[in-house]
């Protein structure tokens, strides 16, 4: 039996990640702060740790896929919350589970960015550069700065944007070494998914409305099974050759607000 590690697991796009390795006849070993295997804060380095010698203690010396799907959206205070669970969380367990992985059967991670992180200005954003150093302190010193001179609305999607689109650049940074060694890595880049926390964006009165008038193509929110989906296939050997890939599952909104870049 297949061993898939999934982090986020107990809601939204990781519980259904979670439901579709099963039904495919993995074992999921899941990770979060509740309802998983293991218990752990990802937004600490201690939490990061517990639950990288966790899926040691559950797996022993092999993993075959990890997901990292855990994540916060711009709602939660402080702000620092959101650099350290989505871009430390994901990548302090992408780099801390790589042995593991790379004694796996055709081993392969995914990591979950948002369709929000190719919306990033291309000029060097400093938070970015600091996350991408994995300067924790740094980053979070930046959006102290942004908070202050821009106020929490606008910092809190500058955190959030540039948390997935420093992910998606450290991901494919590791592409090379990753390909090298047997262990492919791919990101998912979803739009408006309806999930818990799309309900709580929703609901939020300085983003529900953004959010609601936003164009969508397929002009409905995305299901989290259609997540898991593209998840699943790009952690199957059908994706053998995928690797270093960031795939766009959002109904077509970037394609929509952005038909000239890809
Ligand atoms: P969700 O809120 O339903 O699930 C997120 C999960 O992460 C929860 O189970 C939560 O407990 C866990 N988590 C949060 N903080 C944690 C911590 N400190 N330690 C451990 N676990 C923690 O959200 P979702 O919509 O399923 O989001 C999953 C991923 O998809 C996130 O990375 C999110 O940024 C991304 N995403 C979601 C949407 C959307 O519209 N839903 C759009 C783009 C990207």
């Amino acid at each position: 039996m297949s061993i898939t590690v999934v982090t986020g697991s107990a809601s939204g796009i990781g519980a259904a990640t979670r439901t579709r390795f099963e039904k495919e006849g993995a074992q999921v070993i899941g990770i979060d702060i509740k309802d998983a295997e293991i218990i752990a804060d990802l937004s600490t380095k201690a939490g990061r740790e517990s639950a990288i010698a966790g899926v040691k203690q559950h797996c022993g010396n092999s993993i075959d896929s990890f997901v990292a799907c855990a994540g916060l959206a711009t709602y939660v205070r402080p702000l620092s919350l959101i650099p350290s669970v989505n871009y430390f969380g994901a990548i302090d367990l992408l780099d801390g589970l790589f042995e593991l992985l790379k004694q796996g059967r055709d081993p392969a991670a995914v990591v979950i960015l948002s369709n929000a992180a190719l919306w990033m200005p291309p000029d060097e954003s400093p938070y970015v550069q600091a996350l991408l150093n994995h300067d924790e302190d740094e980053a979070w010193r930046i959006l102290t700065e942004y908070e202050e001179a821009d106020g929490i609305l606008l910092a809190s999607g500058q955190a959030y944007m540039g948390s997935k689109f420093a992910l998606g650049r450290a991901l494919r940074h590791r592409a090379s070494n990753w390909g090298r060694l047997g262990v492919r890595l791919n990101g998912v880049a979803p739009g408006n998914t309806d999930t818990p926390m799309l309900h709580k964006v929703l609901e939020d009165p300085n983003t529900g409305d953004g959010v609601r008038s936003m164009v969508i193509p397929l002009n409905r929110f995305g299901k989290s099974e259609e997540i898991a989906a593209v998840v699943y296939f790009l952690c199957s050997p059908e994706a053998s050759y995928v690797h270093g890939s960031i795939v766009v599952v959002d109904g077509g909104i970037d394609a929509n607000t952005r038909p000239d870049c890809f």
